[in-house]
């Protein structure tokens, strides 16, 4: 019989399947393994520590130890550790929640439908797509766009959405003919020689009206945009995109469903990308720092025309066919509903508006290093996309890896940061974060970049 494993690390080779990681190299390199957390920052198990410069996965907001938090979730656990939503039931917290919501995302966002995850929450809103329409009376009406470089998730649906190779390739995704892409409105990268910043949200406005007209308005429900592209790299909206898509989307009767997964909360400098990027969704999409990543949840929020479809449908079935078991589970909701109230209290908002000048700032600076084609950001969040030659806008050839081996050496330096598609190296440092810790994070990205 064989030694069992004893380090964490060995059991984590030998026993775990990791998601996002390249599992070959991961055998022989081995986890980097966290023990703790504190503030902005995390520690290994060896003791030394990180800053957290993508709050874990654009979700960390209030960072790694709030108190509040530990006790909401206790609380609740001692009193209602378990109930569900189903039949007719719910849980007080649930409740208290939903109206929450209502009261924080922007006017004509009516209800909220809980789910556990960012992709669960966008698969359901696909599905409401379908059912709204087809109690509209228009059941070909069910295609859905989505934009190339968009992260909706992982889910076969969600998947399906999320225009990145690296989550597609190997899974037979995009599964369904229905899902279908539009460009995406990166202007850096994509703008023609000498094309204005407006012209080329004219030209993707334009591009998205003839895929429309193309598989005939009749059939398309839906079009996901995340305000701002994260995962695709940080990817901020040319000016005056939103409002040329939504009236392109109005014109052909398109749904607009804001995947505010890495927006929402305070991120982009407002509550919401939505407000930042001037969106009116139809509905939108929640999770991450809902509940600052301490529990998993997520919201679809939907107008109250939506739901009035809905409702007479459902009625006509004799029951809205969908739930799942932990959603709107009353321990994460009580986590979220105290994740909000220090929202308020704290003012998120102007406090971000408050750093992420500075933050920006030193963001900036890099635009000069020969390493650098664009920096890009708004708000809390903000990315550095690597080029190969400044003037051309080439890219690194991507057998280099030098975004992935420039995140590798500020983990070296004590810094947790993310590589994106296109070498681009994003930013999400954790709302809280005071000026000494953007200090600390820059200093420490300093370092990594002169090895580079
Ligand atoms: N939408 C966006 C914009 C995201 O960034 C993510 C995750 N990074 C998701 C959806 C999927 O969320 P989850 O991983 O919770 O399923």
């Amino acid at each position: 019989m064989t030694d069992k494993p004893n380090s964490i690390s060995a059991k984590d080779t030998t026993y775990h399947l990791h998601p996002y990681t390249n599992l070959k190299a991961h055998e022989e390199q081995g986890p980097l393994v966290i023990t703790r957390g504190e503030g902005v920052r995390v520690f290994g198990e060896d003791g030394k520590e990180y800053i957290e410069g993508l709050s874990g996965l654009w979700c960390a907001s209030l960072g790694f130890n709030e108190p509040r938090l530990v006790k909401a979730a206790q609380k609740q656990m001692e009193t209602l550790p378990f109930y569900h939503s189903f039949t007719g039931k719910v849980p007080d917290v649930t409740a208290e929640l939903a109206e929450k919501l209502v009261d924080v995302t922007p006017d004509g966002l009516d209800r909220a439908l809980f789910c556990n995850s960012g992709s669960e929450a966008n698969d359901t809103a696909i599905k409401l797509v379908w059912y709204y329409n087809n109690a509209r009376g228009k059941p070909e009406k069910k295609k859905i766009i989505s934009r190339e470089k968009a992260y909706h998730g992982v889910t076969i649906a969600a998947g399906s959405m999320t225009g990145l190779a690296y989550a597609q390739n190997g899974f037979d995704l995009p599964a369904s003919e229905r899902i279908l892409q539009t460009s995406c409105p990166h202007y850096y990268r994509y703008g023609l020689d000498g094309e204005s910043e407006e012209a080329f949200a004219t030209r993707m406005a334009s591009e998205l009206e003839e895929l429309i007209l193309a598989e005939g308005p009749e059939t398309v429900g839906a079009m996901f945009a995340e305000p701002i592209q994260g995962a695709g790299g940080v990817i901020l909206p040319p000016m005056g995109y939103f409002e040329k898509i939504q009236a392109v989307l109005k014109k052909y009767d398109v749904l607009l469903i804001a995947d505010e997964v890495i927006c929402g909360f305070g991120r982009t400098g407002k509550m919401f990308g939505s407000q930042t990027y001037n969106i009116k969704p139809d509905m939108m999409t929640l999770a991450k720092q809902m509940s600052s990543g301490y529990l998993p949840i997520s919201a679809l929020m939907v107008s109250d025309g939506l739901y009035q479809v809905v409702k007479e449908r459902s009625n006509e079935l004799g029951v809205f066919g969908h739930g799942l078991t932990y959603g709107g589970h009353p321990v994460p909701c009580a986590v979220a509903l105290e994740v909000l109230k220090i929202y308020e209290e704290r003012d998120i908002v102007a406090q971000v508006n408050a750093i992420s000048p500075y933050f920006q700032d030193r963001l900036a600076t890099y635009a000069d290093h020969p390493l650098v084609g664009e920096v890009r950001g708004t708000g809390l969040i903000g990315a550095i996309e690597l080029s190969a030659d400044k003037a051309s806008k080439t890219p690194f050839d991507p057998s280099l890896g030098m975004g992935a081996g420039l995140v590798k050496k500020c983990e070296n330096h004590g810094l947790i940061l993310r590589a994106m598609p296109g070498d681009c190296v994003a930013f999400c440092p954790p709302l809280i974060s005071e000026q000494t810790d953007l200090d600390a994070l820059f200093s420490r990205f300093d370092a990594a970049l002169a090895e580079m």
